[in-house]
């Protein structure tokens, strides 16, 4: 993966967060595996490196966050990721989650709303020598029509409801994975599309996301 010091040290931290994963009952031995692939250290400035490697989310610019690795873990096990998949995610963020998904093999479109956050992370991913994602800058709730269908969909922030955009941009077959606000918390939602225009919707727990908001800035 390109530039940036990823030591025999970091590799030896991301085997023992791996761990505390596959503890906390994460067992998609895929994501596992991509997991401790990805260097979540060069995703944080250099001052916060030693929290790079705690099961904690952690801030970044713009007043967001990157999640949890657990979150992460937990949604890209939900996704049902193959080589080949070409996803959409909504919240580019640090870009640690498109990473993720880019090291397992997926071909990822992913989308930011905060313009100075999708420069800087667009400029971090090029330096890193990333190869599987392309960064976009706009709103989530409109997703990528130019590019859908999509085979899978990963939300990345807290929607009110789920967007009939998003839906419709997701092939038959196809996975959205999305925490949705229901009341004073948010559920994680599973949708399957069936056919145009139905679907299936599991729940998977109760989550903590910074808000999906409406419109850029
Ligand atoms: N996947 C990220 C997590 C970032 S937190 C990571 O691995 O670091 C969620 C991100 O979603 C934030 O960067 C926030 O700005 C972005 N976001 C919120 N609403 C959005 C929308 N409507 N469209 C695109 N991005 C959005």
């Amino acid at each position: 993966m390109g530039k940036g010091a990823d030591t025999y040290r970091h590799k030896g931290l991301r085997a023992k967060l791996v761990d505390e994963l596959r503890k906390k009952g994460i067992s998609d031995e895929r994501v596992l595996d991509a997991m401790l692939q990805v260097p979540r250290h060069l995703f944080f400035d250099k001052t916060f490196e030693p929290w790079a490697y705690k099961d904690n989310a952690f801030p970044i610019d713009c007043e967001q966050t990157i999640s949890q690795p657990y979150t992460v873990a937990f949604q890209t096990s939900l996704l049902d990721v193959h080589p080949g998949d070409k996803i959409l995610e909504i919240g580019l963020g640090s870009g640690y989650q498109a990473c993720v998904l880019a090291a397992m093999g997926a071909k990822v479109y992913s989308l930011e709303r905060h313009r100075p956050l999708y420069l800087s992370t667009t400029a971090r991913l090029g330096q890193m020598g990333v190869r599987g994602v392309r960064t976009f800058y706009g709103d989530g709730f409109r997703g990528l029509p130019s590019f859908a269908p999509f085979d899978k969909i990963l939300v990345t922030a807290a929607a009110p409801e789920i967007p009939k955009e998003l839906v419709r941009q997701l092939r038959e077959g196809g996975i959205l994975v999305i925490p949705v606000t229901r009341g004073a918390f948010q559920q994680m939602i599973r949708l399957f599309k069936t056919s145009d225009g139905k679907w299936l919707e599991e729940q998977h727990g109760e989550f903590r996301f910074v808000p999906m908001l409406e419109g850029t800035e």
